[in-house]
């Protein structure tokens, strides 16, 4: 075991300051048994949110600059107390903001990337056997402007911190127990996983499995860091993210999720010619219409059929679009389907296994959903379906793959 270990808090775990005190007393352990421990919070519980409310209350279009100053305090404060916490049960400990570790990143506010810290304080803490405490989700640009990281970016804080220090786990202590099957809410037989890979937990997070921060689990593959993902109400440990040659057994499907609040467009009649889709496409990005699965039919005496899904909020958005441009590519009617769901199964083994997407289409056949549009990747299948069926499909295709028996 390595002598330092990094551990990020989240928002949840540091929600008020009798919180705080108890991630003080667990810190403690780790400090007594003698490691460097770094420690990365976020802002308490619901501050981040409330701080963007008042910014709402003044303006509609606040400068980005000043967002994240106004954002960054959030952590401050946190920092702050739990450093306090620690000094009175007799820890010495240090907090740092972003600046102070000079945790350098791009001027790009509100969605900023790093690009280098500066161990030197954080090792000087450690020589003085002092706990650090850093301030999650925030950083300075070369022009010394605060940035943050994106909502949610503490965790990335925290696997940077690792892979400056060389730690070899960075725990990300949270309010729930580990990774799942599946959302444990939905399908009661959900089961947690002891290890998962970086690439299924991307696409697990990706999907609204929201337990890490993506770019963390990027960085993190990137690095070499185990991301230890475990609850701040207990001792027992959770699920380890680590990279697919640590995992002897590759399941076939480890995830299975599901996306409510899709909708379905559809673009009868579309000319099949050079540029249709790009122009299409270019379209709806320019404007942030985010798309999840497309699928286009062969063409059929020179016309085919375009489908693709986006979130229901992004509807009312892509419709002006779509009207704009609608005399260039189709004569038929845009259909616009909004009560769909998209239903997914995630694995590293699908990889070298066959008959993966046979058993998930099986199971909702049996199960009696209709599928209305299919998509897959290398280590995942998609299949759109009626939002009514939804909670069902999960169910179906989480027994079929056997996840509430690991
Ligand atoms: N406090 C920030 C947020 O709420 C960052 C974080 O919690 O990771 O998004
Ligand atoms: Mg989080």
């Amino acid at each position: 075991m390595s002598l330092t270990i990094v551990q990020k808090y989240g928002g949840t775990s540091v929600g008020d300051t009798t919180k705080i005190k108890n991630v003080a007393n667990r810190i403690k352990s780790y400090y007594e048994a003698g490691k460097n421990v770094a420690v990365v919070v976020s802002a308490m519980g619901h501050t981040t949110d409330e701080l963007v409310s008042l910014a709402d209350q003044i303006t509609d279009n606040p400068p980005k600059r000043e967002m994240d100053m106004l954002l960054s305090t959030g952590e401050q404060v946190s920092v702050a107390l739990l450093a306090m916490a620690l000094e009175s049960i007799g820890v010495p400990a240090v907090s740092f903001t972003g600046s102070q570790i000079k945790m350098m990143t791009d001027g790009n506010h509100s969605n900023a990337k790093i690009d280098s810290i500066d161990r030197t304080r954080i090792d000087k803490a450690f020589e003085s056997k002092r706990v650090a405490i850093i301030a999650g989700f925030q950083g300075i640009d070369k022009e010394e402007n605060i940035t943050t990281l994106g909502r949610g970016g503490s965790d990335t804080t925290a696997v940077a911190i690792a892979a400056a220090l060389g730690a070899d786990e960075c725990e990300i202590y949270t309010d729930v127990n580990g990774v799942y099957t599946t959302d444990p809410n939905k399908v009661p037989g959900a089961k947690m996983h002891k290890q998962i890979t970086y690439e299924e937990m991307l696409e697990l997070a990706s999907l609204g499995a929201g337990v890490l921060h993506s770019r963390s689990v990027e960085m993190a593959m990137n690095y070499g860091v185990t991301i230890h993902v475990r609850s701040s109400f207990h001792r027992e440990p959770g699920t380890l993210v680590v990279s697919e040659d640590k995992i002897m057994e590759k399941m076939k499907v480890s995830g299975v999720t599901v996306k409510s609040d899709q909708a379905r467009i559809t673009i009868p009649n579309v000319k099949d010619q050079p540029g249709i889709a790009a122009k299409l496409f270019s379209a709806l990005s320019a404007k942030d219409v985010i798309v999840d699965v497309i699928v286009q039919s062969s063409p059929h005496d020179g016309i085919n059929t375009i489908s693709f899904t986006t979130a229901k909020k992004d509807v009312i958005t892509a419709k002006p679009i779509l009207e704009d441009i609608k005399k260039d590519m189709t004569s038929g009617e845009i259909e616009i389907d909004d009560s769909i769901a998209i239903l997914s199964a995630v694995g590293v083994g699908m990889k070298s296994h066959v008959g993966v997407a046979a058993k998930m289409f099986q199971s909702l056949a049996d199960a009696g959903i209709n599928i209305l549009m299919i998509s897959t990747s290398e280590i995942k299948i998609s299949c759109v379906i009626p939002q009514s069926k939804a909670q069902d499909g999960l169910k179906a295709i989480h027994s079929a793959f056997g996840l509430d028996q690991i």
